[in-house]
C-alpha cells in the first residue's frame, strides 16, 4: 500500500498523496490528532494517479475545499482513462478492476504543475518532474528539510527495494533517467510512495545502492 504523508507546519496542512480507497478515515485522524482540521488543509498534492495515490482525491477534496496540485498528465490516470500499451496494460486491468470494486470517484486538478514550480507549502517546495512510472509523475523536494518525495519512481516493497517495474510505467525507458536526475539533487533524505519503515535516512541508502546497482548492470550491458 502506498504511503499517503500530512505535512504540517504553522501555515497548515498539506496532503502529499490520498492512498488507496479507504485510507480516507485513517488521514483524516492524522489531522485530527496533529490539532488541525479540514479548514486548515491548503492543498493537495498529488505525485500520480494511480488508484493507490489518488484513492481518496474527491473525498478529501470534499472534506477540505483544498485545490489539487498534480501534472496535467494525470488527469487521464484520475479518471481511468488513461491508454495504457505494452506490458503497462496489466497495470491498466488491476487499475480498471480496483476502481469498479472500490467504486472510486475521480476528481479534477485544480493546479496544473511543471518542473521547477515553487509551491509556497511547508517551507517551500519543488516540483520535480521524474516521469516514467507515469508520464506526469512528480516528485516534491522540500528545502528547508532536505528531502525529497519521490513517489512511485523507486519503492520499498514486499522487503524489496526496486525501481518502478515495467508493467506499472507508461515509460520504462525514462525510469532510469528520472532515478539519476533524483538522484543528482543530493537530498539527505528520499521518501518514496511504498515503504516499510519511516526511516527517511536507511531509504536513503536503499535508494543509493538500487541506483549503484542499475549503474552497475547498464555498464556490463555497454561492455
Ligand atoms: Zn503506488
Ligand atoms: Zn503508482
Amino acid at each position: 500500500m502506498s504511503v499517503p504523508h500530512v505535512l504540517a507546519d504553522a501555515d497548515g496542512v498539506v496532503l502529499l498523496d490520498t492512498g488507496f480507497p479507504g485510507d480516507a478515515g485513517r488521514i483524516r485522524r492524522t489531522i485530527d490528532q496533529i490539532g488541525a482540521g479540514a479548514k486548515d488543509v491548503r492543498a493537495i498534492l498529488l505525485t500520480h494517479g494511480h488508484i493507490d495515490h489518488a484513492g481518496n482525491l474527491a473525498e478529501l477534496k470534499e472534506w477540505t475545499g483544498a485545490p489539487v496540485y498534480a501534472h496535467r498528465s494525470e488527469q487521464a490516470h484520475i479518471d481511468g482513462k488513461f491508454p495504457y500499451t505494452g506490458a503497462a496494460q496489466v497495470c491498466g486491468m488491476l487499475e480498471a478492476v480496483g476502481r469498479a470494486v472500490t467504486r472510486y470517484r475521480p476528481a479534477r486538478i485544480d493546479v496544473e504543475i511543471e518542473d521547477g514550480d515553487e509551491l509556497p507549502f511547508w517551507g517551500g517546495l519543488k516540483v520535480v518532474h521524474l516521469p516514467g512510472h507515469t508520464l506526469g509523475h512528480c516528485g516534491f523536494y522540500s528545502k528547508r528539510h532536505d528531502l525529497l518525495f519521490s513517489g512511485d519512481l523507486w519503492v520499498r516493497f514486499m522487503m524489496r527495494t526496486q525501481a518502478s517495474p515495467r508493467i506499472f510505467s507508461d515509460a520504462p525507458e525514462l525510469v532510469w533517467p528520472s532515478m539519476r536526475k533524483a538522484r543528482a539533487i543530493g537530498a539527505r533524505w528520499i521518501v518514496p510512495g511504498h515503504y516499510d519503515f519511516p526511516n527517511a535516512s536507511r531509504l536513503r541508502t536503499r535508494f543509493e545502492r538500487l541506483c549503484e546497482e542499475i549503474e552497475g548492470r547498464k555498464r556490463v550491458t555497454v561492455i
